[in-house]
């Protein structure tokens, strides 16, 4: 039924009849949860053998003539470089191997902002304000970043190909205290869309008035394609150097959603000249980052094709969850009219847009019927989603038996939320 044109007598029905479905599912007690991207058991399952990886030979302690066991090598062993740089589009030279977290790698960077500033300019902290464009929806701890450290975030919609960018252009043209963008350009977190070329380009070739301006470009799901026909993303570090703005750009990525989430390695792609910023920088705060741990991923993969091959592996796990995921919304929400979404190719989640004003009670009977949700508005900045509508779904970390179940609750309490929205006033 299409909620919209539909009667108020055959609306408050569909309510009714929603209700008693509602109350049935409360009577089963669920505990499920799609809140948060993490890889299931069966995914940290398939890096078997990157934990003994380093006991096979005698010489497993060395890449080159770098000892990981003791300092030294502050940017990261060449090895792992190898594997990573190509698929960052970077040459080694222009890749710093982190720690545990790409999250922590931007955290520290935005911090490095605000403490020294780049390219010899006022560090931000010393600037009446400092601002960050934040594409919305977006990640929430890329916004918890900012929020922390005073940055004021500025709302750029989404678009199908990547942020507005006639917004974006004119934003950072006028304003010098824009300093930074934050962008997951391929599978965004939340709604997995992929950049277009075009919009590549104009990041490649954009002219902000902040001569310290940096793309945050988080290539987080950077190789985690699902299906057949996978997203393509042009190479920003490639097309930044012909332009001769290279210095805009910090890429990340890390091995959280191919190895191990939050005990992998972490990557920064930058220009020569960044690096050699970063690393200035980061090596006061550490004497090095774990090498043995870098090691370790070098020896499990060998080659930039094994991590290919190994993110097949993650996605014949994650594609039937997807599937539930598009399949149930497309029977149970497409013909009420009242939320549209996007099937990613790629990545961690599914974005629903709900009604608007209609999100909120919608993920609070999701909760009380027990199915835990992303918080409403957390992919927002300041969570406040201006809408009320954004619903963001990790099905990853589920069985599908349990996403089933889960999605079918979901659906059916954002037809209650409507239902009781269109029927309020009347
Ligand atoms: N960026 C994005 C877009 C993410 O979705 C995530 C993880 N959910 C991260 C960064 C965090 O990555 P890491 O574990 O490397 O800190």
């Amino acid at each position: 039924m299409e909620y919209k044109t539909a009667s108020y007598e055959k609306l408050a029905g569909e309510l009714e009849a929603l209700r008693s479905e509602y109350e049935k599912i409360k009577a089963e007690k669920l505990s499920l949860n799609m809140s948060r991207g993490r890889p299931c058991t069966e995914q940290l399952d398939l890096t078997e053998g990157l934990l003994s990886v380093l006991y096979k030979n005698d010489m497993c302690n060395l890449s080159g003539n770098t000892d990981v066991r003791n300092y030294g090598v502050l940017s990261g062993i060449e090895d792992i470089k190898n594997i990573f740089a190509p698929i960052l589009g970077a040459e080694n030279g222009e890749v710093f191997v982190g720690g545990n977290s790409s999250l922590n790698l931007m955290y520290d960077l935005v911090a490095d902002g605000m403490l020294y500033g780049y390219e010899g300019c006022t560090p931000w902290a010393k600037l009446p304000e400092v601002k960050f464009l934040c594409p919305v929806p977006g990640y929430d701890r890329h916004f918890a970043i900012c929020e922390k450290l005073g940055i004021r975030m500025i709302n750029v919609p989404m678009t199908k190909t990547g942020p507005d960018m006639d917004a974006v252009e004119k934003l950072v043209a006028e304003d010098e205290l824009i300093k930074g963008i934050w962008c997951v350009p391929k599978y965004s977190n939340p709604q997995g869309i992929t950049y277009s070329d075009e919009t590549v380009a104009r990041f490649a070739d954009l002219s902000p008035a902040a001569k310290d301006f940096r793309i945050f470009w988080d290539n987080a799901y950077v190789i985690h394609d699902l299906d057949d026909t996978p997203d393509t993303l042009a190479p920003l570090l490639v097309m930044a150097k012909k332009t001769g703005k290279q210095n805009m750009v910090f890429e990340f990525t890390s091995t959280s959603k191919i190895t191990y989430a939050g005990a992998g390695v972490s990557f920064l792609a930058a220009s020569a000249d960044n690096i050699k910023t970063v690393s200035s920088r980061i090596g006061i705060r550490t004497i090095g980052y774990d090498k043995v741990n870098q090691l370790r991923h070098a020896l499990f993969f060998k080659t930039t094709e094994n991590v290919y091959e190994h993110m097949k592996l993650h996605a014949a796990i994650l594609r039937p969850k997807f599937d539930i995921v598009i399949n149930t919304l497309e029977g149970e929400l497409e013909s009420t009219g009242t939320a549209s979404w996007h099937r990613p190719h790629g990545g961690y989640f599914v974005s629903l847009d709900l009604m608007p004003g209609t999100a909120k009670r919608a993920w609070q009977l999701a909760k009380e019927a027990g199915v835990v949700l992303t918080t409403v508005g957390a992919t927002y900045p300041y969570k406040l989603d201006p809408l009320d509508s954004n619903i963001r779904i990790a099905p990853s970390n589920t069985t599908c038996e349990e996403l089933e179940k889960a999605m079918h609750v979901l659906c059916v309490c954002a037809k209650i939320a409507a239902a009781e929205k269109l029927t309020e006033n009347k």
